[in-house]
């Protein structure tokens, strides 16, 4: 059924989740209009929609007021740097980002009647002490550390979506997700899967930090966007958790990408950054039960189509990828 009566604001429009997310609602037949100040997006992730007549672009910084014409029906709140390299290259930004850039969607939400989804994440739980991670988890984040930036930052983001839901009546949607890949991610962006897979393209070692037992659990793209779909048509204004429970240690996932890709190279170890959490997996129950959603795609898959994209771009680009890790970053 067509939806072109409807009208999306979807900030972030030019990063990772928020391109797959327009590709995902101008599918769907909605009027996106795609919003980003190209501080950690590229206007590659959008340049297949430039012409589509239901699609449209401001540049932007959100922490500044937004000015929208006419009728606004949803607001997808998805513009923050993601990767613990760029909270440190960006600090500041990070915290307005989640803080003043989500205060002017809801207000903007507020004004157009919208329902505002916001992006949060596994990051709110801080390093857990609860496994897997439920949404009555309340956390442990160290507020002052290096990833303090972000995990606050997406914490006060919840904070004040629920605020304008209970005292302005505003319909909200929380997402807390998981580490997601795909295809659009930065080859550079210092997250594990594209560091690993650039570095076996570049021929060089996998870098394990720490000894590699610390956890993570990756979700598919395609998948993650379904559950977001899913859950701004719901109506459930609680936090839940979108993300893929298979588990895997950073040690065997750098063997699964050394057989992926098919590298001689091998895994060197380095320093675990200060306080990365050593372990992560999202308790789906909820997911399952309200938005009758689970992921469907095997890392397997994933990952296949992952290494395509990377390779698919130009070879520069691999070797232009300037991979400083978390550590470098910090002793700079
Ligand atoms: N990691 C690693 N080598 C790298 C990049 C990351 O061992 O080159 C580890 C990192 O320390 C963390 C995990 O991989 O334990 C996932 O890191 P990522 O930055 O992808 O996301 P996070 O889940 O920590 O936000």
């Amino acid at each position: 059924m067509s939806q072109t009566n409807k009208h999306v604001l979807i900030t972030g429009a030019a990063g990772f989740l928020g391109s797959h997310l327009c590709d995902r609602f101008i599918a769907e037949g909605y009027a996106v209009i795609g919003m980003d100040n190209f501080i950690t997006g590229s206007f590659d992730n959008l340049k297949h929609l430039e012409n589509h007549p239901n699609f449209s672009f401001i540049e932007h910084d959100i922490c500044e007021h937004i000015n929208i014409e006419g009728e606004l029906d949803y607001i997808l709140h998805f513009a923050s740097p993601a990767s613990p390299i760029d909270y440190l290259k960006i600090p500041i930004q990070t915290l307005k980002v989640g803080s003043l850039g989500t205060h002017n969607c809801l207000g903007l939400a507020l004004a157009k009647k919208a329902t505002m989804l916001i992006a949060s994440t596994s990051e709110v739980y801080g390093d857990p002490l609860v496994h897997p991670q439920t949404e009555d988890y309340y956390g442990n984040v160290n507020a002052v550390g290096p990833r303090g930036v972000y995990d606050e930052a997406k914490r006060f983001q919840e904070a004040i979506t629920m605020a304008y839901h209970t005292f302005h009546k505003v319909p909200v949607r929380i997402a807390r997700i998981f580490n997601t890949y795909g295809p659009r991610m930065r080859l550079n962006d210092g997250r594990v899967i594209p560091a690993f897979i650039g570095q076996a393209l570049r021929g060089e070692d996998l870098t394990v930090f720490g000894d590699g037992s610390q956890t993570r659990s990756f979700c598919y793209i395609n998948d993650q966007v379904e559950g977001i779909y899913r859950l701004l048509h719901s109506n459930y204004s609680q936090p839940i958790n979108i993300g893929n429970p298979s588990e895997v240690s950073i040690r065997d996932f750098a063997d699964e990408i050394i057989e992926l890709t098919g590298t001689d190279q091998k895994v060197v170890y380095k320093e675990l950054p200060v306080n990365d959490p050593l372990q992560r997996r999202p308790d789906i129950t909820l997911a399952k039960k309200i938005l009758k959603w689970e992921p469907k795609t095997d890392r397997a898959y994933g990952l296949e189509q992952t290494l395509q994209y990377f390779k698919s771009l130009p070879k520069e680009k691999w070797y232009k990828a300037e991979h400083k890790t978390f550590i470098n970053y910090i002793k700079k």
